[in-house]
């Protein structure tokens, strides 16, 4: 297939597909896809070998957000039934993250419902840097706690977060759509502020909350210029309780053409599989993996992941291997700061696509609210 030799081609050169290229993985047919994972799955190998790197989610404070993001279960209004606790203290954090690093993370991720830190959430979240990093040696930390106000980032980095995460979520020209409190651009400068403070730029999206194969390869190009360390690629969990509970619109298929073309745009970028794995690609996740080199461990925010032994297991299965804290994730070219990058080669208008046509399959089943771990005297996920 001409299509994916060229997108081989360009992957091991990192230099970045047309917008046409990567809408043309989004509309490949079903009897095309292993093609389509093979082919990316060459340029994964080209950057990052067989290594999964692992990263663990530790929820510092859940729930009763003032923002509305409409995918989110901790939104304003949300019903959803999830843990609700205000921010954990700085040891008990430390002894989640603990748990994760036991069982194989090498980032650990502190995330707290909000809009953005106030100055004194910024103290608490160094405390708590201090804690992990004190007692888990060689850990990665990155903060996420929303939308930073002037000065944050400098704090933090200057506290030991490793990077900041900040998701763009969808494309610009839909975002009004999933939430209304905030906008694209605050989202766009909150990661460009990380950066300016020398933290490692983590910003991400979510599929399946409705999108066209235009936002979804609008929101691509938008991260690949923002030149993040790292993608995550979350599949939307519909929560029952939330405005997007009926959003049942990912097939494993479609779930795997989207991270194919996110590889295939962001070649040696760290693409991690993040919250909604186990719902939407079910037994498929393996195949994921010749496209992601990084993925959660055990438990998200609010909803329970697969066991973390079981997580272990399938990547030994699929022929993969745990990156360990004495290898750098990154390709050695993209090591000095977010540099390497290529530049945006095709800003030309790409026709509108279609919306797939919705599953049949809904597996509410599936999304299990979370009740162990951080915020509950239950041992955590890892
Ligand atoms: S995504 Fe973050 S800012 Fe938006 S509602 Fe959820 S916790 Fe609040």
């Amino acid at each position: 297939m001409d299509l994916l030799n060229t997108l081989v081609d360009k992957g091991l050169r990192r230099e970045l597909p047309t917008r046409e290229e990567a809408l043309a993985v989004l509309a490949t047919s079903d009897d095309e896809l292993l093609d389509v994972v093979a082919a990316a799955g060459k340029v994964r190998r080209q950057w990052f070998g067989r290594r999964v790197k692992l990263n663990y989610l530790v929820n510092l404070k859940s729930g009763l957000c003032p923002e509305d993001c409409s995918y989110c279960s901790q939104r304003l209004g949300s019903k959803a039934e999830i843990l609700k606790y205000t921010w954990l203290k700085p040891d008990d954090a430390s002894k989640a993250a603990a748990a994760g690093v036991a069982g194989g993370a090498k980032r650990v991720c502190l995330v707290a419902s909000g809009r953005g830190p106030t100055d004194r959430d910024v103290d608490r979240v160094s405390e708590t840097i201090s804690a992990i990093k004190e007692q888990n040696e060689g850990v990665e930390v990155c903060a996420c706690l929303g939308l930073l106000s002037d000065g944050q980032a400098e704090r933090l980095r200057s506290a030991g977060a490793d990077a900041y995460n900040h998701n763009l979520n969808t494309s610009e020209a839909t975002y009004g759509d999933i939430c209304t409190t905030h906008d694209f651009s605050d989202r766009v400068s909150t990661v460009q502020q990380a950066q300016a403070a020398g933290m490692s730029a983590c910003s991400g999206l979510i599929a399946g909350m409705g999108e066209t194969d235009a936002d979804l390869v609008d929101v691509v190009f938008a991260l690949r210029e923002l030149d993040p360390d790292s993608v995550p690629v979350n599949f939307l969990i519909p929560f029952e309780g939330t405005p997007l509970a009926k959003e049942w619109n990912l097939t494993p298929q479609r779930a795997l053409r989207i991270l194919a073309m996110v590889r295939f745009v962001c070649p040696d970028i760290e693409v991690r599989l993040a919250g909604g794995r186990e719902v939407h690609l079910r037994s498929m996740q393996p195949l994921a993996l010749h496209l992601v080199n990084s993925l959660f461990l055990g438990d998200y925010l609010t909803s329970e992941g697969q066991a973390g032994k079981d997580d272990l297991a399938m990547i030994a299965d699929a022929g993969f291997e745990v990156e360990g804290t004495d290898t750098t994730t990154l390709p050695e070219h993209r090591r000095a700061g977010c540099g390497g990058a290529q530049p945006a080669a095709d800003a030309a208008e790409a026709p509108a696509a279609t919306v797939p046509a919705p599953s049949d399959e809904t597996r509410r089943d599936l999304v299990a609210v979370r009740r162990r771990g951080a915020g509950t005297d239950l041992p955590p996920n890892a």
